[in-house]
C-alpha cells in the first residue's frame, strides 16, 4: 500500500535529469531502479571544511613535524611528464595561499587524462616537503566543481562522495555527474517521502524526520545534522529488526503452549550422586533457570552460553533427565558425526552408572546418523517412534521426515553457531511444542546475541570447573618443530597425549588428506618414531573415526594427527597438548575451539601455535594493539593480530570480541543463517546504545499491540510488509 503522494518515487531513475534509458540500465545493474532507491543511495563519505587545510597551513604543519594525512583543495595549473631516471607525472596545483604538487610514478597515461588544467580537486594524503615544495605522492583525489569549491570555502558546505561502481563508470558517471544526479533527485523528490516511523517514536527518541534525514545524509547543512541523519537510520534499522525479534518471541510465547513439567521421581537426585565432581556455582545457576522454564507452561527457548570446557553437556543432560522424568523423550543435535558419537557414548556410560543406583528405570540412549546402515537405522527409527528410546543423539539426520518422535519434550542444540534459525524452527515443529535449549561455546558479544538471538532467554556459565589451570599458549616458528616434537615425547612419559592439527585446505579435501597422511607417515618414521601415532581426517567414515577416537581415548596412541575434524566438542581429558600447524590460516574462533580440546583435566595443558618463521618474528617483535591500530593496519596485520590475541587471552568472550573487530560485523551478522537482513547503517560493535534503545521500543510496542491494530502503529505494519516481508517469514516460524 503506497500512497499516491509516494507513487512517483516508484518511477524509474530514468526520469531524473541527465540519466535517461542507457544510464538507467547501469543504475539498475547496481540495484538502483527507482527514484526512491536513488534517494537512499547514500554517500560513502563527505568532504568537510573542518578537515581541509590551505596549502600555506599544510606547509607549516609539515615543517613543524606533523606526521598525518591532510586534505587540500586546489586548481590544476599545469601537468608535466618528467624523465628523471624513470618517467614520472607531476601535476602542479594552486590555491588562494600557495602552490603544491602531486607526483605519480605509475599509471602516468591515465592520470594525465584525469588532471586537466583549470579543474579543481580535493587532494588527500600524507605530504612531504621536497625542494621547499609541498608534495603528495600517489594521493587520493576527488574532483569538485568551481561552484562547489566556492560554496565550500565561503559557507562551509559539506560535499558528499559516492561509491561509483564500474557499471556507472562505464556510462561516464563520475563524482561530479553522480553528485548532480543525486542532487536533482533530492531537490525534486525528497518531499514526497513518507515517514516510516510512528511520530511517537520520533518524538520520544528525539529523531529527525525522514525528509530532513535523507536531505542531510546527502548534503548536510551542518555536521550536527549529518550525525542526526545517520542516527535516525541506525535507529530505524535496529527498530525494525528488533520488532521482528519481538514478534518471533511473542509468537511462541502466546500461540504455542508448552508442557509444564515437575520433578516426579528421584531420577535427578540420583543422577547427581553418580557425578565424580561437584557442579560449579554457574552450572547450578543456569540449571535453576532452565528448570524454571521447563516447569512453567510456556515453552522454553533458552540460549546457554559457556566457554569451551565450561561443562555445558552435563547441564543439558540434567535438563534431558527432567523431561524424561515427566515421560517425554529428549533429543540432542550436534554438528558433527564424531561429536554425536562421543556424546552418545558418554551419555550411555553415565546412564549405566545411574541405573546401578536408580534401579526402577533404565534410560535408553540411541544414536541417529545419516551414514548408518539401513538395518540399524530402521531399528533406531522404530525405537524413536515407539518411545523405547529416551535420549536421541544425532546430527542433521534428526530433521528428516522419516524421524517421528513419539513424545518429544526437549530439544537440545549443541554448538548453535552451526545451525540456523530455520533448522531450529524445523525441529521445534516436530513435537507438540517441545522446550528448546540452544548451547553455544562461541561466546557471542552481548549486543550481537541480543540482536540475533534476542528472542531467546540467555543463561551464561561464566565460571570454569575448579580443577582447571589456564592453558599455556605459545607461538613458535616452524624452525622450532624439532624441539616441539621433543617436548611432545618428553611429556608423553608423564601420560600426556597430544593432538597435532593440520589446517583444512579448503579448495581440496584431497590435498588436506594428503598433507595429513604424508605427515603422519613422515613423523612416524622420524621425529616421533618412539611414540604411537593415530590419524583421523574428514574422509573417514564415522565408524572409522569412531574407532580412532576410541583408541585414542583408551591411550592406544600418544599422538593423534588430525585435520580440523576434531574442532568442535571433542572431549579427551588426558590429551593436554595441542600443536596447531599453519596457525595463521585459522580464524580466531576456530583457534579457540581447537585450543578448547585440551585443558580438560587438572594437568597443565599446552597449546603450541606454529607458523612461518617470518610471521612469528614479526608478531613477537611488535605489540599489535587493536585499540590503537588504524583499520588499514589491522587489515595488513590480521594474522599477526590473531596469533597474538591467542597467546594473550584465554577468555572466550575477549576472543570473540577481537574476532568481531577483525572480521567486521557484516561477516558474522550478515550470514544467511541469522534469518535477518544485513545491516546497512548500524554497527553491532559501536552502536550498542542505539540497539538497546531500539530493542526496548520494539518490545514495548509488540507487547502492547502485537497485531499492530492501533492507528499509530499502522506505519510499522506497512513498513514490515513492504521492506521486511522476507524476514517476516522467519519471525512467524517457530
Ligand atoms: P563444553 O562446555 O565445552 O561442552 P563439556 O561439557 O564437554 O564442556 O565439559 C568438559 C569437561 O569437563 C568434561 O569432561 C566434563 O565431564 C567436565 N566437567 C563438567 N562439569 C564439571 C565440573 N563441575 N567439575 C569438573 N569437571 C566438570
Ligand atoms: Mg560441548
Amino acid at each position: 500500500m503506497i500512497s499516491s503522494k509516494e507513487k512517483i518515487l516508484e518511477s524509474s531513475v530514468q526520469y531524473i535529469k541527465s540519466v535517461g534509458p542507457k544510464r538507467a540500465e547501469s543504475f539498475h545493474k547496481i540495484g538502483i531502479k527507482t527514484i526512491r532507491d536513488l534517494l537512499f543511495y547514500f554517500p560513502s563519505r563527505h568532504l568537510d571544511r573542518t578537515t581541509v587545510l590551505t596549502a600555506a597551513k599544510a606547509y607549516g604543519y609539515v615543517i613543524n613535524g606533523y606526521p598525518g594525512e591532510v586534505t587540500i583543495i586546489g586548481k590544476v595549473e599545469d601537468v608535466e611528464r618528467i624523465r628523471f631516471r624513470k618517467e614520472l607525472l607531476k601535476v602542479h596545483f594552486r590555491d588562494a595561499t600557495g602552490f603544491f604538487e602531486c607526483i605519480w610514478f605509475q599509471g602516468i597515461k591515465y592520470f594525465e587524462k584525469v588532471f586537466k588544467p583549470g579543474d579543481i580537486f580535493a587532494i588527500s594524503s600524507k605530504p612531504e616537503i621536497n625542494y621547499n615544495k609541498l608534495q603528495f605522492v600517489h594521493a587520493d583525489f576527488d574532483r569538485i566543481t568551481e561552484e562547489e569549491s566556492q560554496s565550500f570555502i565561503n559557507t562551509g558546505k559539506i560535499i558528499p562522495f559516492y561509491r561509483i561502481p564500474k557499471e556507472l563508470k562505464a556510462r561516464n558517471i563520475g563524482d561530479l555527474s553522480l553528485r548532480r544526479i543525486v542532487s536533482y533527485a533530492v531537490e525534486n523528490y525528497v518531499d514526497k517521502l513518507e515517514e516510516t516511523l510512528p511520530s511517537s517514536i520520533i518524538k520520544d527518541e528525539n529523531l529527525i524526520d525522514i525528509v530532513t534525514a535523507v536531505k542531510n545524509y546527502h548534503f548536510p547543512e551542518s555536521k550536527d545534522l549529518f550525525e542526526k541523519a545517520k542516527h535516525r537510520f541506525k535507529f530505524e534499522e535496529m527498530f525494525y529488526i528488533e520488532t521482528l525479534v519481538a514478534l518471533r518471541k511473542h509468537n511462541y510465547e502466546t500461540k504455542l503452549t508448552g508442557n509444564s513439567l515437575s520433578i516426579k521421581t528421584k531420577l535427578i537426585s540420583n543422577f547427581l550422586k553418580t557425578l565424580t565432581f561437584e557442579l560449579t556455582k554457574a552450572q547450578l545457576k543456569v540449571l535453576s533457570e532452565i528448570k524454571n522454564d521447563m516447569l512453567s507452561e510456556k515453552p522454553m527457548n533458552r540460549l546457554l552460553q559457556g566457554d569451551v570446557g565450561s561443562g555445558k553437556t552435563i547441564v543439558s543432560l540434567i535438563a534431558m533427565l527432567i523431561a524424561i522424568d515427566n515421560g517425554y523423550q529428549a533429543a540432542i543435535m550436534v554438528p558433527t558425526e564424531i561429536l554425536a558419537d562421543q556424546h552418545a557414548k558418554n551419555i550411555s556410560v553415565m546412564m549405566n552408572k545411574l541405573h546401578e543406583i536408580h534401579k526402577e528405570r533404565k534410560i535408553k540412549v540411541i544414536l541417529l546418523l545419516g551414514g548408518q546402515k539401513k538395518s540399524v537405522r530402521d531399528k533406531n527409527l522404530e525405537s524413536i517412534e515407539f518411545q523405547e528410546a529416551d535420549i536421541i543423539v544425532g546430527t542433521h539426520a534428526l530433521f528428516e521426515e522419516k524421524v517421528k518422535f513419539n513424545n518429544l519434550g526437549l530439544v537440545v542444540i549443541d554448538e548453535q553457531h552451526r545451525f540456523g534459525v530455520r533448522q531450529r524452527a524445523k525441529l521445534q515443529s516436530k513435537g507438540k511444542t517441545p522446550d528448546v535449549l540452544v548451547m553455544s561455546a562461541t561466546p557471542i558479544p552481548r549486543t550481537l546475541s541480543m540482536t540475533i538471538y534476542g528472542d531467546l532467554e540467555l543463561s551464561v556459565i561464566d565460571e570454569m570447573p575448579k580443577n582447571r589451570n589456564p592453558i599455556k599458549t605459545v607461538l613458535r616458528g616452524e624452525n622450532k618443530l624439532p624441539e616441539i616434537y621433543k617436548f611432545v615425547i618428553d611429556k608423553s612419559k608423564d601420560g600426556y597425549q597430544s593432538f597435532l592439527v593440520y589446517p583444512l585446505v579448503e579448495e581440496s579435501e584431497k590435498l588436506e588428506l594428503k598433507a595429513a597422511t604424508t605427515l603422519f607417515e613422515e613423523l612416524s618414521n622420524s621425529y616421533l618414531r618412539e611414540l604411537k601415532l593415530g590419524l583421523i581426517h574428514g574422509r573417514m567414515s564415522w565408524l572409522e573415526k569412531e574407532e580412532v577416537m576410541l583408541r585414542f581415548l583408551k591411550k592406544d596412541f600418544n599422538v593423534l594427527v588430525s585435520t580440523t575434524v576434531i574442532e568442535v566438542g571433542i572431549d579427551i581429558p588426558a590429551a593436554n597438548i595441542i600443536l596447531i600447524n599453519d596457525a595463521q590460516r585459522f580464524g580466531l574462533s576456530q583457534l579457540h575451539q581447537l585450543r578448547g580440546r585440551v585443558g580438560r583435566s587438572s594437568k597443565q595443558a599446552y597449546c603450541i601455535l606454529v607458523a612461518k618463521d617470518s610471521l612469528v618474528s614479526k608478531t613477537n617483535q611488535h605489540e599489535l594493539d587493536l585499540e590503537y591500530l588504524p583499520p588499514a593496519q589491522i587489515e595488513k596485520h590480521k594474522s599477526s593480530v590473531r596469533l597474538q590475541t591467542m597467546v594473550k587471552h584465554t577468555d572466550g568472550f575477549k576472543i570473540a570480541e577481537m574476532d568481531l573487530k577483525l572480521r567486521g560485523p557484516g561477516d558474522i551478522f550478515g550470514t544467511v543463517q541469522s534469518g535477518f537482513p544485513e545491516l546497512k547503517y548500524a554497527d553491532i560493535i559501536n552502536d550498542t546504545q542505539i540497539i538497546i534503545d531500539a530493542k526496548q521500543k520494539a518490545f514495548a510496542i509488540v507487547d502492547k499491540d502485537p497485531k499492530f491494530i492501533l492507528p499509530e502503529n499502522q506505519i510499522i505494519k506497512q513498513n514490515l510488509l513492504i521492506q521486511y516481508s522476507e524476514s517476516l517469514k522467519y519471525a512467524t516460524i517457530a
